[in-house]
């Protein structure tokens, strides 16, 4: 497939940037085996900015690459984000696990993505159905921060504007706590713990995660209720106030648990209680690294 003007606007960025020195790697996106997928591309010579694109099909969080030794030994870093993504890289910033300064961010802007297990089926036939969810709530198609911006010539996928963020959730909270506890068992049931959401999240990056801790043994590693119920509840609560909802964590679960139910529950309630979104302000200070007189609780007082 040619390219589009994005592409080059995308492959002349990261083109300067290496040709001047100021990144030693460009992370971003390639066209992948066949025309419904794209995959990562890590880049470190100009010459290759050639091979860099974007398309509706460019649906992974590529701000996870950004806690890996492997990458951060490179120093001065570009990356390409959709918004959803930009903002995990916002809240790595906050976190102090990337600079500002060692990073450059590439924004493009993004009219939604295309499910993969829909992809091939729906080329000539995109409707909102075929977006991902979070698509249809976003209100970053153009990245909060960009260093650069390369404007999209996608069709907008998303076109009613008709979800209400977190009305996703609206069922399992009418729910009496039973069937809620019915609901998670069931789904948590079908776990496998191969820990595949956990490694696909932008900010689940501690250098051992409690589930590999045995001295003491925080969670069960086995598959089964107790330990399945631990282990994504403990991830749930240690991404609360965190998590930017970029959807990853639920889409590389192999097994189809509807992590983002989670996820958005935590995030309407942190936005209620504490008025704070995920990865939108650099500056701020992560909601759960604070407290204030004004907290509604009173047990810090
Ligand atoms: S949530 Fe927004 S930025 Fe992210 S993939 Fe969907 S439309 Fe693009
Ligand atoms: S918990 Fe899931 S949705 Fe949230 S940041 Fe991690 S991968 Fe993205
Ligand atoms: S990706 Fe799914 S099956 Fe694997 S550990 Fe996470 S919730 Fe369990």
């Amino acid at each position: 497939m040619a390219n589009t003007k994005t592409d080059e606007k995308l492959q002349k960025i990261a083109k300067d940037l290496l040709e001047s020195g100021e990144v030693s790697l460009i992370i971003g996106y390639t066209k992948g085996s066949n025309p419904y997928r794209m995959r990562p591309l890590f880049i470190t010579k100009a010459e290759e900015a050639g091979k860099l694109s974007f398309s509706s099909h460019a649906v992974q969080d590529l701000a996870v690459f950004l806690k890996k030794p492997e990458v951060k030994k490179f120093g001065k870093i570009g990356i390409i984000v959709k918004g959803c993504d930009e903002k995990a890289v916002n809240a790595l910033i906050q976190e102090y696990q990337v600079s500002r300064d060692n990073i450059k961010i590439i924004g493009v802007e993004c009219n939604g993505v295309i499910k993969q297990n829909l992809a091939d089926k729906c080329e000539t036939n995109v409707s909102e159905s075929t977006v991902y969810d979070k698509c249809l709530i976003c209100e970053e198609h153009i990245p909060v921060i960009y260093d650069f911006l390369a404007e999209s010539e996608e069709p907008k996928l998303v076109l009613s504007g008709n979800v209400k963020p977190y009305s996703g959730i609206e069922k399992l909270e009418s729910m009496s706590a039973e069937e809620k506890n019915a609901f998670w068992a069931q789904e948590f049931d079908k776990c496998i713990k191969c820990y595949a959401c956990r490694q696909a999240c932008p900010l689940c990056y501690c250098s051992r995660c409690i589930v590999e801790k045995n001295m003491p043994q925080w969670i069960d590693t086995n598959s089964e209720e107790t330990g399945n119920a631990q282990w994504n509840l403990i991830r749930a609560y240690h991404l609360s106030g965190r998590c930017i909802g970029c959807g990853e964590c639920e889409r590389a679960c192999p097994v189809n648990i509807p992590l983002m139910l989670i996820n958005e529950k935590m995030a309407k309630d942190v936005y209620n209680m504490f008025g704070y979104k995920s990865g939108l302000d650099i500056n701020a200070k992560p909601v759960f690294g604070v407290f204030s007189e004004s907290d509604f609780n009173d047990f810090i007082k």
